[in-house]
């Protein structure tokens, strides 16, 4: 039966998709093709656009009963901060995993929004067609930039779906794929129901499957100062690091969780590098990977605003700017307690009383207890691998070749400060940097001048001799260390280096807006495909399209229209 259910002992239920009619195969992302190790050719076949409408299931024999049947994951989460029970999956539909031939990395293929699944509860497992063309845009761009993600393969128009959210909507179907759909929710399910046996599968599943093997886990906890350890290394690469000799205790699931830790912190660095919000972290949206994952009412700043969160409902700002790290780590202490007992059963994890029979509510309660020690010392190390991942991204991002302490406060916090005093724009300030050569900031005067290329082109400076001091002040520091790292003469390799991390095009609100306006109410399909060019290669210059668009999509934020917020309905 497909009614809803809750499901116990268990992780996934096999369902299919729903037949969509008259589907129409808006678009295709030409990276997502290459990685999945798929011809282009393939992508027009009239197999490929039935599959990605959930029409055809490829992996299926039905007169023989054989093959690969489409699954749906299930899971629970907090949200907004609450115990919310089991929730997902209600609309996402697994159909197989695919590996690429030549890069040898699988992946699971899966359809967003092709019909009920038993975890729907009273929703239609639907999604409407403006949040599908945010998530299939998003997903590659975020791939894109470098920040880990889950992706999209195909956008498809499910026109005779009228669904009902704050008015009747059209329908879309998103093709996604990842290395892994499991989420902090995964485990948070199995643990609230007390189910051991579950957690400790789906802990084995996650290191030997997700992440290859036990033996691609960190080992030990370097020793001492965490942040020193971290900080030696000059491009703060974490996965660099070379581990101290540590505890002596360590078991491979602190070791699974580790591993986790680290995704998380890299991942959300780099969030926080480039203004990047999920806007609904709960635990069913943090990936066991640390992949972006399960777009809704995301946002990119347009103006540097640390209080900003895009989610219209998010009064409290949980899932603002800012508070994106801690909430990563919140979500990370609900796993640990998930995993508590793994944790903290030390060297004695393979204990056969705690394999076989399970331990006693007394024995967990010392093992979560144990546990305690455990996750403060892995709180370090989130906050090291976090530190240094930002570090190393805002180092290259303003053209540095090597990371000094003093610039953090000097370089980084002052230039964010000043972003957010005058509401200059993020995105160009970074990538017009690039193009401003040392001997433009000769004098006091010269770099007051180039301080005005940060100011928006339209509109009045606000406080403008105030700003373009405060500007020429930051650009003389500068102007000192980039001598420091790169001498004289090197401004033309300094602006190709940057221009490979500081984005020309970002998908800001007020441009996915405009996308899905032109599609969905003037059925425009010639845009998507245009802007999807400009988003999969957005460090480039010009993509010859046409000249105005490209300058529009990459120029100032219309008037009224930064820093938008978004509902949770989709
Ligand atoms: P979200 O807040 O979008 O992350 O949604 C939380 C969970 O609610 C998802 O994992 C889905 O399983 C479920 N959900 C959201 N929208 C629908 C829908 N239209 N139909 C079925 N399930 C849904
Ligand atoms: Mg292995
Ligand atoms: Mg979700």
């Amino acid at each position: 039966s497909l009614g809803p259910r809750m499901v116990k002992e268990a992780l996934y239920t096999y369902v299919r998709p729903e037949i969509t009619h008259s589907p129409e195969l808006l678009c295709v992302s030409e990276r997502a093709l290459l990685d999945l190790g798929l011809d282009p050719e393939e992508a027009k076949t009239e197999d490929f656009r039935q599959v990605v409408a959930g029409n055809k299931i490829l992996t299926w024999d039905e007169d023989s009963k054989e093959g690969i049947y489409p699954w749906a994951q299930c899971y629970g989460g907090y949200q907004f901060g609450t115990w919310a029970g089991q929730l997902g999956d209600g609309r996402a539909i697994s159909l197989f995993e695919a590996t690429n031939p030549d890069s040898g990395v699988r992946y699971e293929i899966q359809l967003k929004g092709a019909g009920k699944t038993p975890y729907s509860r009273f929703a239609d497992g639907k999604a409407v067609l403006r949040s599908s063309i945010r998530e299939f845009v998003v997903s590659e761009y975020l791939n894109a930039i470098g920040i880990p993600t889950t992706r999209a393969l195909a956008l498809t128009f499910a026109p005779k779906a009228r669904i009902l959210r704050e008015r009747m909507e059209p329908g879309a179907i998103v093709t996604r794929f990842a290395q892994s759909w499991v989420r902090f929710g995964t485990f948070d399910l199995p643990r609230m129901r007390g189910d051991r046996k579950l957690l400790r599968i789906l802990s084995d599943y996650t290191a030997e499957h997700v992440y290859g093997g036990w033996d691609k886990l960190p080992s030990k906890l370097p020793e001492g100062d965490i942040n020193t350890t971290y900080s030696k290394i000059k491009t703060g690469i974490a996965k660099n690091v070379t581990e101290g000799e540590g505890l002596d205790e360590e078991n491979r699931y602190v070791r699974l969780y580790r591993a986790i830790i680290r995704a998380n912190a890299a991942t959300v660095a780099k969030w926080q590098a480039y203004g990047f919000m999920n806007g609904v972290l709960n635990t069913d949206n943090t990936s066991i990977l640390g992949l972006s994952i399960d777009f809704g009412p995301f946002a990119f700043l347009d103006t540097f605003d640390p209080m900003y969160t895009p989610n219209h409902d998010d009064h409290q700002l949980r899932y603002s700017y800012r508070n994106q790290p801690t909430i990563i780590w919140w979500n990370l202490v609900r796993l640990a307690e998930a995993l508590g007992e793994l944790l903290g059963a030390g060297a004695n994890v393979d204990d056969s009383v705690f394999v076989e029979k399970g331990v006693t509510e007394k024995q967990a309660e010392e093992l979560v207890k144990r546990a305690e020690g455990v996750i403060d010392r892995c709180g370090e190390e989130y906050k090291a691998v976090f530190l240094s991942e930002y570090r190393a991204l805002m180092t290259k991002r303003i053209g540095l070749k090597i990371f000094k302490e003093s610039d953090f406060s000097e370089l980084f916090s002052e230039l964010l400060d000043t972003l957010e005093a005058y509401e200059l724009d993020f995105h160009h300030a970074f990538r017009r940097l690039g193009a401003v050569k040392l001997e433009e900031l000769g004098s006091e005067q010269s770099r007051k001048d180039v301080a005005g290329r940060f100011f928006k082109s339209a509109e009045a400076p606000r406080q403008e001799a105030e700003s373009r001091q405060r500007i020429a002040k930051w650009l003389e520091k500068w102007a000192a260390r980039v001598r420091e790292d790169w001498g004289e003469g090197k401004d033309a390799e300094r602006e190709a280096e940057m221009n490979k991390v500081n984005p020309n095009f970002v998908p800001r609100s007020w441009i996915l807006d405009e996308l899905i306006d032109r599609v969905e109410k003037k059925g425009d399909r010639e845009i998507l495909s245009n802007i999807m060019k400009i988003n999969l290669n957005p460090f480039q210059e010009s993509w010859g399209w046409d000249e105005k668009e490209e300058e529009r999509f990459t120029g100032d934020v219309p008037k009224y229209k930064g820093m938008m917020q978004c509902s949770c309905s989709s």
